[in-house]
This record gives structure tokens, C-alpha cells and sequence, in this order.
């Protein structure tokens, strides 16, 4: 049978539903998330847009503010140092990538931890050895909200993350280690990887190589999160799995676009109301 799509799309709708009532419990007071850019990136400004427009539907003001591109990083880590000060603005994040000659490590840093709504700060990284903290990694913790969603135990499953950034894959990997799955962790250093992905019962992937997993190295029935965005040879956005082969083999699929992409965002706005007090 083929596999059922984890529609990202409605899920992140449906979260949204649920964050607007918490966003109107903190009053009349402007919840602000400031987005701020180095540079002019056509691709960056299609994702801005959507941010945007995902965060009025939950009463959030989005500023965007577009630095040049001769920005240094002392120039953006003093304008941060700014934002951190401002009291209304409740979420702070700095668009990607960062032109060469800006560390993006001391650029998470200068955001104050409990505006860091990306959840990159190295205080809210670290937390996450210890538990879920209150502002996790957003696409990891996107991730684990479509394996909840399938209603699948987590605990004793198998658990293979393909990708070991410290963005994406090593958080994602420490969320399903709380939950007791057990998890193996691939990269450019593991030798076979379909001995691994066909263990998974979910598989993860986090790559950033189009075509990178297909249908012969899946666990029939298996949970497949493709985290992937690439953009092919006629310009459309795919993900790291050949769609239609693992589609044919295993249980949830997430598909690209549509997937993991829109409860990041929608993440995005549930850590910018909890940065502002709000329980969700
Ligand atoms: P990244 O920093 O480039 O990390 C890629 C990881 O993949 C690295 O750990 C790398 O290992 C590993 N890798 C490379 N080739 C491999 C191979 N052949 N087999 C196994 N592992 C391999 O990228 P990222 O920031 O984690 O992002 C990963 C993908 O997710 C990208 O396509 C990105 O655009 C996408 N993404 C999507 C969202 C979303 O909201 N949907 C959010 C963030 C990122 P080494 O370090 O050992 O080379």
C-alpha cells in the first residue's frame, strides 16, 4: 500500500489554530519577530514572505529588517545587541546563509538565549542534552512532531537520522533519544548506509543531496521525514528522498515541498510566544 503524506501544509495550519488563542491570552501588547538578513537572497525572500504572512494569521508583527551586503559581523552582532534590548521584541532570527566572513556560531551567540526563537543559541543547544527546552531547534523539533503525529511508539523503535548537522541532524537525534527510540546517526562517514535505513522503522533524512535515499533502502511500513530542500536542474524544490520509489514502500512520507518546511515555521511562531511568556 502506498505510504500515507504527512501533509505539513495542514498540520502547520492546525498548530496555527492553536497558537492564535495563546497569542491573544498575552493582550493587546505588539508580540514582535525581527528577521534580520545580510544581503539579498531570491530564495531567502520567498521563505520571508511565508514567515510573514504564517505570523500575522497568529497575531505576531514580523519586521524584516535587510541589511547591505557589506555588513561585517561586528555590524550585525551590534544591531542584534539592539533587538536584544528592544522589550517588544519578543523573537530574534538571522536569515541564512551569512556571506563569507561572518561566523554564523558568533552570530546565534550575540542573540540573547531567550530571544533566540531559532533555538540556536549554544545555552538552548545545550539544553537539549538535558530535556526539551523551552525554545528548541525548530526544524528538529518540526520533525518530531510529524513522527507524533503518525501516532507510531517511539519508544524501543528504530531510529536512523541521516545527517549530523548542528542545526538539523544531531538535534533531531537527541529529541527521538529522549523519547527512547533507539537511534543510530549517519553521515559522509558511514560506510553503508541502506544497512542502516533499511533498519528504520523512522527514518530521518538531512542531507541536502537530492535523490540521496530510494525505495530499496526502506523498511516497508516505515515513517520517512525527508528534511531536505533542493532545488533541481528545472528549478523545482525536492527533498533528499526519490518521492515516488519510497512512496511506493513505506508508511508516512513527508513530501517536498509541503512537509517539514511549514511546521518549521509554524514552530518558528510557538517559540516566539513562549519567548513572550505565552504556555504553548
Ligand atoms: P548541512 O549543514 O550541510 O549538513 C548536511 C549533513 O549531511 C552533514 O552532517 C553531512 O555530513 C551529511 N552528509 C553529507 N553527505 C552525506 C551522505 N552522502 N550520506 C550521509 N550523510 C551525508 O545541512 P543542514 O543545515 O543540516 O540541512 C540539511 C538539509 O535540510 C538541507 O537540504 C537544508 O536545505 C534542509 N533544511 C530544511 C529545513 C526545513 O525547514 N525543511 C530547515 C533546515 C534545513 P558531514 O558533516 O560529515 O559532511
Amino acid at each position: 500500500m502506498p505510504a500515507q503524506i504527512l501533509d505539513g501544509k495542514m498540520i502547520a495550519q492546525q498548530m496555527r489554530a492553536k497558537l492564535r488563542p495563546a497569542r491573544d491570552a498575552l493582550g493587546p501588547r505588539a508580540i514582535r519577530l525581527v528577521s534580520v538578513e545580510v544581503g539579498q537572497n531570491p530564495a531567502s525572500a520567498v521563505y520571508v514572505r511565508n514567515q510573514q504572512r504564517a505570523a500575522a494569521e497568529v497575531g505576531i508583527a514580523m519586521e524584516v529588517r535587510n541589511l547591505p551586503v557589506s555588513t561585517t559581523e561586528a555590524d550585525l552582532v551590534a544591531n542584534l545587541q539592539e533587538l536584544n534590548h528592544r522589550p517588544e521584541v519578543a523573537g530574534i532570527l538571522v536569515q541564512r546563509p551569512l556571506p563569507p566572513g561572518i561566523d554564523p556560531r558568533i552570530v546565534q551567540s550575540a542573540i540573547d538565549p531567550q530571544k533566540d526563537v531559532e533555538g540556536m543559541h549554544p545555552a538552548n543547544m545545550g539544553a537539549i542534552l538535558y530535556r526539551e527546552p523551552l525554545l528548541p531547534p525548530c526544524t528538529a523539533a518540526a520533525a518530531q512532531h510529524l513522527i507524533l503525529a503518525t501516532g507510531i511508539d517511539l519508544r524501543g523503535a528504530e531510529t536512523v537520522v541521516v545527517g549530523h548537522s548542528e542545526i538539523v541532524g544531531k538535534p533531531i537525534a537527541v529529541l527521538l533519544l529522549h523519547r527512547l527510540s533507539t537511534v543510530t546517526v549517519c553521515h559522509i562517514g558511514t560506510k553503508q548506509l541502506n544497512d542502516h535505513t533499511r533498519r528504520a522503522d523512522i527514518l530521518v533524512v538531512a542531507v541536502g543531496k537530492a535523490g540521496l535515499v530510494h525505495g530499496d533502502m526502506i523498511k516497508p511500513g516505515a515513517c520517512v521525514i525527508d528534511v531536505g530542500i533542493n532545488q533541481g536542474a528545472d528549478g523545482k524544490i525536492v527533498g533528499d528522498v526519490d518521492f515516488a520509489s519510497v512512496a511506493a514502500v513505506a508508511g508516512y512520507l513527508t513530501p517536498v515541498p509541503g512537509g517539514v518546511g511549514p511546521v518549521t515555521v509554524a514552530m518558528l511562531l510557538r517559540n516566539t510566544l513562549r519567548a513572550a511568556g505565552a504556555h504553548v
